[in-house]
């Protein structure tokens, strides 16, 4: 049976406060020896995720980036930025009025951005790094960001409003990414594991989803496929009920079988 699993970073694989990802060492030996793959899945830039994707070994595996914008084939550094700058071109074209209080990271120095994100500036670099939206804050009005969010809309861009940040795109989800990748594949099963709301797609459109608990963000509501079994929710947080829910999941599937 072939399985692919899907994995968000931050508050799932990734702890939330420390980023180790440590705790999920057992479930990820266990991938490598099953020659499972693992997709990251994340709302960082490609540049942010190679680091990771380098160290976990997984470079031969695709990723999917700025949160299902787009996706990065293997062992991709440096790709096509095209698609920000059509976006950056937009906003430019914009009347100056709508333009002015949305401030981009295109717009913003390293330094300013790891203040907005509280990010380091070796990661704030890399954050800027983009290819395929553009997330900033919006200084203005309430009647002026819906003004500004429909001016974009008429150009087929999508804003969506995460946290403090406004971010823009051509669209994409990481479901719609992760549906692909897993046709690519040759996926015969999918696992999905993910932490907060810009998941759930990924998390329900899996054959198994699982929802990691995270105390310190938004979390998930009750998802209709936690009453089947279909998806389910970890007891510890990030990487520790990461490795719980990978273990698990590989001893159900028939996977485990004479590991010892
Ligand atoms: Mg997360």
């Amino acid at each position: 049976m072939r399985l692919v699993v899907f994995t968000d970073l931050d508050g799932t694989l990734l702890d939330h406060a420390s980023y180790s990802h440590a705790a999920a060492a057992p479930a990820l030996a266990a991938l490598a020896r099953l020659g499972v793959p693992l997709v990251l899945a994340s709302s960082k830039t490609a540049a942010e995720i190679a680091p990771l994707q380098a160290e976990l070994n997984l470079r031969g595996t695709p990723v999917i980036a700025e949160n299902g914008a787009a996706r990065c084939p293997p062992g991709e550094t440096g790709g096509s930025t095209a698609t920000y700058g059509r976006l950056r071109a937009a906003l430019a074209a914009l009347p100056q009025p709508l333009r002015a209080p949305f401030t981009g990271f295109g717009d913003m120095s390293d330094r300013e951005v790891a203040e907005a994100t509280g990010l380091p500036p070796a990661g704030a670099a890399l954050a800027r790094q983009r290819q395929f939206t553009e997330p900033g804050l919006w200084g203005g009005t309430a009647a002026g960001e819906a003004a500004f969010v429909a001016a974009l809309a008429s150009q087929g861009i999508a804003a969506r409003r995460g946290g403090r940040f406004l971010t823009l795109s051509f669209g994409g989800t990481k479901a719609g990414q992760m549906a692909g990748i897993a046709r690519d594949l040759g996926a015969e099963v999918t696992l999905a594991l993910g932490d907060a709301p810009n998941d759930r797609e990924m998390i329900e459109a899996a054959d198994h989803g699982v929802v990691i608990r995270n105390d310190h963000g938004t979390g998930l509501p009750p998802l209709p496929g936690e009453a089947t079994g279909r998806i389910r929710r970890t007891t510890a947080p990030g990487p520790e009920g990461w490795n719980r829910a990978v273990l698990d999941i590989l001893d159900e599937l028939g996977f485990m079988t004479g590991a010892e």
